[in-house]
């Protein structure tokens, strides 16, 4: 489980997060949804250890998280830009941080095996990121977070530089593994289609604040301000 109470993060003057209180339960997809600027990565960032929030608590299973360093988080995270070793092979890249933790040599080569497979990567564990297109990119990104097994996942925008066609087959891929794997998964994106076709649970943000959580159903059918009833439109 998640929770976050009454999280607050500042750039200066700039209030990236004001009062943001969360929980996800386990196992549940909740999405981040807002505009440009809302505090959608901050947030991400907040709960992954790379941010020290000003104010409030984080807990992750119940325990106060905000001294835990972000490799002690039980936390994988796939950032907005992919974030590859250009100098890397694919399978460099994608047994990077098990390597990093000391995971045995054996272990990292069995693990590597079933998460190629299972991205359908096994044909390209040799090449260099630059060898290869922008949605296996994105493939490597994500199996370097699912290798690591980590109960809760996080992913900002991790779609945003695919076509639409690419993109609507990644959604269901990542829907599924995440069912599968039965992770607790917190997902940023400011595309509303997006967030209302994926997620058990959607946080609505607006600058650096919650506007509104709800399920989907819920804030189609009771958008809270005339915020949320705008952002979300109506149904398909
Ligand atoms: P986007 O959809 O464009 O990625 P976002 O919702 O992820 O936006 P954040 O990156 O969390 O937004 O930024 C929230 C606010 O905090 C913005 O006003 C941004 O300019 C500011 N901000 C974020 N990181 C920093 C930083 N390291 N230094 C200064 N200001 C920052
Ligand atoms: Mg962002």
């Amino acid at each position: 489980e998640i929770r976050l109470d009454r999280v607050a993060k500042a750039f200066g003057t700039t209030r990236a997060l004001q009062d943001v209180s969360l929980v996800a339960a386990p196992g549940r997809f909740v999405v981040l949804l807002g505009p440009s600027g809302c505090g959608k990565s901050t947030l991400l960032r907040v709960l992954a250890g790379l941010e020290a929030p000003a104010a409030g608590q984080v807990f992750l299973n119940g325990r106060d998280a905000v001294a835990l360093p972000p490799a002690a988080r039980g936390i994988a995270m796939v950032f907005q830009s992919y974030a590859l070793f250009p100098h890397l092979s694919v399978a460099e890249n994608i047994v990077f941080g098990l390597r990093a933790r000391g995971t045995p040599k054996a272990e990292r080569a069995a693990r590597l095996a079933r998460t190629a497979e299972m991205m359908g990567l096994s044909g390209l564990l040799d090449r260099r990121p630059a060898q290869l297109s922008g949605g296996q990119q994105q493939r490597v990104a994500l199996a370097r977070a699912v290798v690591a097994q980590a109960p809760i996942c996080l992913m900002d925008e991790p779609l945003s530089n695919l076509d639409a066609k690419l993109r609507a087959e990644m959604r269901r891929e990542i829907r599924a593994l995440q069912q599968r794997l039965g992770i607790t998964m917190v997902y940023v994106t400011h595309d509303q289609a997006e967030a209302m076709s994926m997620a058990d649970q959607v946080v609505l943000m607006r600058d650096g604040r919650i506007e509104q959580d709800a399920t989907p159903a819920e804030l189609y059918a009771r958008p809270a301000t005339a915020f949320a009833a705008s952002f979300i439109g109506t149904p398909p």
